[in-house]
């Protein structure tokens, strides 16, 4: 279990043996690996990361670095769970904390978060659906765009609008996915990390009780931020393992592959792309580890986790792409991971907002 003695040994051990022969199965299938998310789940992931102790959450981003490596969706997918645990935890009453938190952390209840709308992508203050009140909760209309594991997700974190346009009129509410009025629509059919399933919903007269209102009214993008905070280190980490997965991968086959006589890592055409993927996924491990630390330290450090995630997901992006020109005609076919980790870099410059957000925040505080 996570942060206990032997930890990263198990966790290793789980990977090689459990996860590394499944992934191209399961990606090819755009199938949810639910036996190796609830394995996850039991070895403590959701449980580390909204724990209070700091060197159990630091474990946590380390470990899901780790599981990128050799999976991105999987590691993605125990994130988005945790994330929607998180407004919970953090905003929730004591009932509903008792009634779910750990059922979501043993991941018998999956969650899933519900932000973006069609004309609410970037930019959450334009978030539209309404949550209208009634004698005992509120009733909510809207449709809500890319939810992440929409299909198979127990409980949603909904973000509605409850008060005047803008960022101060949006609350979040946590629905059971199976509250009548909810349809999930067909899973969308994605680049990359097919075995997460990713779907929009349509809520059409939805009840919810007043008590699933998860923090105070009209202050949900508060909760979005401190969920965003973590979203972002989560995916900045998760970038760090897939980039040392396409460094390792491009060294060992430089080594192997001959040309000219000489093993293809001699030429310095390729040796010096390999000495820049290496030390920019170096350099992105050093500052995500920093953001971790910040924010274990109690003190919230945006621009630090904004600096993490622009510069590793944007390291990965490239890694990946340059593994691909460094293993030739073999790293353009699906025989190799390449392909894979190319479109999984892409997204993660896109999701938990995208490097141009990043950007725009980084640049706000200069
Ligand atoms: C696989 C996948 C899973 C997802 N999972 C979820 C989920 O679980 N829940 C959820 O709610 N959403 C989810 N999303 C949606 C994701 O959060 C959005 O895609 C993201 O917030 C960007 O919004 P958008 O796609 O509407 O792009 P837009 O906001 O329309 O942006 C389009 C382009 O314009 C740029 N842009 C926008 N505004 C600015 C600006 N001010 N300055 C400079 N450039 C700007 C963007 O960077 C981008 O390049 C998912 C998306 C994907 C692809």
């Amino acid at each position: 279990v996570i942060g206990e003695v032997g930890w990263w040994d198990e966790l290793s051990t789980f990977l090689e043996t459990r996860v590394r022969p499944e992934v191209e199965r399961f990606e090819k299938a755009a199938e949810f690996p639910a036996a190796l998310f609830r394995d996850l789940c039991g070895m403590g992931m959701p449980a580390a990361a909204i724990s209070s102790h700091p060197q159990r959450v630091t474990d946590y981003y380390l470990s899901l670095s780790l599981i990128s490596r050799e999976w991105l969706a999987l590691a993605e997918s125990v994130h988005l769970h945790v994330l929607s645990m998180r407004a919970l935890t953090a905003h929730g009453s004591q009932e509903l904390r008792e009634e779910m938190v750990a059922r979501m952390s043993s991941g018998e209840l999956i969650g899933g978060n519900c932000f973006s709308e069609e004309n609410a992508g970037s930019d959450l203050a334009a978030i539209a659906m309404s949550a209208a009140r009634t004698s005992d909760g509120f009733v909510l209309n809207g449709r809500k765009l890319w939810v992440g594991h929409a299909p198979i997700a127990s409980l949603l974190n909904v973000y509605c609008r409850t008060g005047t346009p803008g960022a101060a009129g949006v609350s979040c509410f946590l629905v059971d996915a199976s509250t009548p009025g909810i349809t999930i629509e067909p899973a969308v059919d994605k680049m990359g990390v097919k075995s997460l399933p990713t779907a929009h919903i349509h809520f059409d007269n939805v009840e919810v009780g007043a008590n699933r209102m998860l923090g105070r009214a009209n202050r949900g993008l508060l909760i979005a931020s401190e969920v965003f905070a973590h979203g972002r280190l989560g995916i900045a980490a998760c970038a760090v393992g897939l980039a040392e997965a396409t460094v390792a991968h491009a060294v060992a086959y430089a080594k192997s592959r001959h040309q000219f006589g000489n093993p293809i890592i001699a030429f310095q055409g390729i040796s010096f792309l390999l000495a820049d993927m290496a030390t920019q996924t170096a350099a992105a491990r050093a500052l995500v580890e920093r953001a971790v630390a910040a924010l274990q330290s109690g003190r919230p450090a945006p621009l630090l986790t904004s600096q993490a995630k622009l510069f590793a997901t944007d390291t990965a992006m490239r890694t990946s792409t340059d593994a691909v020109q460094v293993l030739g005609a073999y790293g353009y076919t699906s025989e190799s991971p390449t392909g894979r980790w190319m479109r999984e870099a892409k997204l993660l410059q896109i999701i938990e907002g995208t490097n141009q957000i990043q950007r725009t925040v980084i640049a706000g505080y200069l």
